[in-house]
């Protein structure tokens, strides 16, 4: 198995990037955030709950977030790798991800962090919010919320992984085809 794992602030185009990634290389998208959605839009319960963190702008708590990721991952067992996409987002599930993975004897082979400055991402959220309908893209509070949640609890994860030396940063500005190709140099030379 290759596993990627894509990282990057919200509005960084994890989500685009990772529907050419997996295109290109056969993999299979693990979302998160569509989980999340698929199931807040289920009425379930759980749903609901999930509904609140997520319209605050606030994580979900790792242990549901990591059920889901491991029903998934069975589910797609015989691909040739997953792209994770928005997870982990905190160390506990950058821990848990790694002992997952080990059960199948796999690991993650590279974290492709995409590098957007702030500001920028401001402005991202709050126009893919008016096409999205996204309610988390629409307010300001709750986009600053986020970017804030962010650099307190995601960007930690960044150490694990280049600590582990499966760190790649990779430049986020530019058109879509520019970020596509450096991503694809970037897992290219990771062997
Ligand atoms: P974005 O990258 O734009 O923030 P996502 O679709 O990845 O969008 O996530 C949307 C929301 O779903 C997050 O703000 C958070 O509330 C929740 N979420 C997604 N992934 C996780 C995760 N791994 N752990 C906890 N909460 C998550």
């Amino acid at each position: 198995m290759f596993n990627i794992v894509i990282f990057g602030p919200p509005g960084s185009g994890k989500g685009t990037q990772s529907e050419r990634i997996i295109e290109k290389y056969q993999l299979v998208h693990l979302s998160t955030g569509d989980l999340l959605r698929a199931e807040k839009r289920s009425g379930s319960e759980l749903g609901k709950k999930i509904m609140a963190l997520i319209d605050k702008g606030n994580l979900v708590p790792d242990e549901m977030v990591q059920q889901m990721v491991r029903a998934f991952v069975l589910e797609h067992a015989h691909t040739n790798g997953f792209i994770f996409d928005g997870f982990p987002r905190t160390v506990k599930q950058a821990e848990w991800l790694e002992k997952m993975l080990a059960e199948f004897n796999a690991e993650v082979n590279v974290l492709l962090a995409l590098e957007v400055p702030d500001e920028e991402l401001h402005k991202r959220l709050l126009s893919r919010g008016a096409i999205s309908g996204r309610a988390d893209d629409q307010d300001d509070k709750i986009i600053k919320n986020r970017i804030k949640v962010y650099h307190s609890q995601t960007m930690p994860v960044m150490d694990f992984y280049k600590g582990r030396g499966q760190y790649k940063g990779v430049n986020g500005v530019g058109t879509l085809d520019d970020v596509f190709e450096r991503i694809c140099r970037t897992i290219d030379n990771t062997n």
